[in-house]
């Protein structure tokens, strides 16, 4: 079989992840490694498109659909990150998005910590 993404693996159930969103097109997970007190990675199942600017010249719906299940996971503010390309620190290319949240208990985040 050709290759695989580790999150198509994901998808199949060949390799585990707490998963706690699917729907027919998408499926949401925590990352393995967490970068905030909630970390979740929001994954189209279809690994044709690699960054986000792709999705959403080819199927605005489905990143629409990814925006809001973010929006209904991270239950209150929260950042939204796609990686796109290696620069930019993405090392899985399947899109997807980065749901950081979890910031009330250490007082939110402050601007400027953007890319830090
Ligand atoms: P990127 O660096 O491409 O934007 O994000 C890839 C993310 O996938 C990383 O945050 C990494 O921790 C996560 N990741 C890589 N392999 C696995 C895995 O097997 N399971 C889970 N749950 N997350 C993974």
């Amino acid at each position: 079989m050709a290759h695989m993404s580790v999150f198509e693996k994901i998808v199949a159930r060949e390799i585990p992840a707490d998963i706690v969103f699917e729907s027919e097109r998408v499926i949401a997970f925590r990352d393995i490694a967490p970068q905030a007190p909630v970390h979740i990675l929001v994954v189209p199942k279809t690994a044709e498109y690699a960054n986000v600017a792709e999705l959403a010249e080819s199927d605005p719906g489905l990143l629409a659909e990814i925006v809001g299940v973010a929006k209904q996971l991270a239950d209150g503010d929260h950042r939204l990150v796609f990686n796109s390309g290696p620069g930019a620190g993405q090392t899985v290319f399947h899109v997807h998005a980065h749901v950081l949240a979890g910031f009330a208990g250490s007082g939110g985040l402050e601007e400027g910590t953007l890319a830090k």
